[in-house]
């Protein structure tokens, strides 16, 4: 009941100004962010990898409407992806990519300054000896984000894509995507969409994001399974076993501070498991959607405001 108001609250400028008074260091947001420098990031990054897991980092920021502020993300992309070469990080460490962070949604040449700001952050990663990941916005997006993906992969193969198994339209793309050497991230999708283009009823997105975990362990793609939830877990590892799957051939993905335990536990168990990891300055956003996706997390956040 709680989920759409708080994402359309993500998009309010006057909370988001009132919210980021708030510290990163305050318990709701730290649980989510590990803070908001690139050392923040390279350490939790170490810990991670040091407890067996592996990371996709993502540095915060979306729908940019200043081309100065794309650059200083792409900036800010290539001083994380060098700390992570120069620290011996980058073989178990990637990054995440939202193209309107980039530039995205920029007037008339929003596509075109994305494609170069991407391919910039894809170079650098290749130097690195890692890989870019494009995460998925909302439906509006969908699109614009797949050609740039088509249009990157022909120089970076090893770009990963994300789809969100809540649009209708998933299925499909995930048959598009589930060629040799195609990274897909599946999620279920965190945006608030409209019944034209997307499943409202959570059963109807679990269903579809079985359909789609079926096509891409079937395929011949890298499927890349982000989810907490321990049924989609547990029909991921169904699945690799009957298409004969090897660990490694897949792998788990799931949010910094969401079920550590259950991380651990499947990396434990010799699953290849990324943490998604969070960082900067701009967590508004993403913080409105981890707690509508969990809407008893509120009680804390208010707390975490009033005591300020
Ligand atoms: P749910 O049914 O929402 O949750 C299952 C269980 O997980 C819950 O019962 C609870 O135990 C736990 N859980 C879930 N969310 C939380 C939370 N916030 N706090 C505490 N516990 C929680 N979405 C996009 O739209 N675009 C992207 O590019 C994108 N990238 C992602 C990358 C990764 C690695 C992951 C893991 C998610 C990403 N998402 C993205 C978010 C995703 O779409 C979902 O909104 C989110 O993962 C919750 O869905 P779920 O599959 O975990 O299932």
């Amino acid at each position: 009941m709680l989920r759409q108001p708080l994402l359309m609250l993500s998009r309010s400028d006057k909370v988001k100004n009132f919210v980021t008074a708030m510290p990163v260091s305050s318990g709701i947001v730290s649980r989510y962010v590990p803070g908001e420098a690139t050392q923040d990031a390279v350490e939790a990054t170490r810990e991670l990898i040091e407890s067996g897991l592996h990371v996709t980092l993502d540095f915060l920021g979306e729908d940019t409407l200043d081309r100065e502020q794309a650059d200083a993300t792409v900036a800010a992309y290539l001083d994380v992806l060098s700390a992570l070469a120069d620290q011996g990080l980058a073989r178990n460490a990637e990054v995440s990519v939202k193209l309107s962070a980039v530039g995205q949604s920029l007037a008339d040449v929003g596509e075109k300054v994305a494609i170069e700001n991407a391919r910039t952050i894809c170079h650098a990663a290749r130097n690195a000896g890692t890989t870019v990941t494009l995460d998925m916005e909302d439906h509006t997006t969908t699109d614009s984000t797949l050609g740039i993906l088509r249009e990157l992969r022909k120089d970076f193969p090893e770009t990963g894509a994300v789809l969100q198994a809540y649009l209708r339209r998933t299925e499909a793309d995930c048959r598009d995507l589930a060629y040799e050497g195609s990274r897909v991230r599946l999620c279920k999708g965190a945006y608030n969409e409209p019944e034209s283009v997307a499943f409202q009823d959570k059963h109807d997105v679990d269903k579809s994001y079985v359909r789609c975990l079926k096509v891409l362990m079937g395929g011949a793609g890298y499927p890349m399974i982000a989810s907490h939830d321990p049924r989609m877990v547990d029909i991921a590892g169904a699945l690799a076993t009957r298409n004969g799957r090897a660990q490694g051939s897949y792998e788990y993905q799931m949010l910094y501070g969401i079920r550590p335990d259950e991380q651990k536990r499947l990396a434990d168990a010799g699953e290849k498991v990324r943490v998604y990891v969070p960082y900067g300055q701009e967590w508004y956003g993403y913080l409105m959607r981890r707690l509508a996706e969990r809407p008893s997390n509120l009680t804390f956040f208010v707390h975490s405001l009033v005591s300020k």
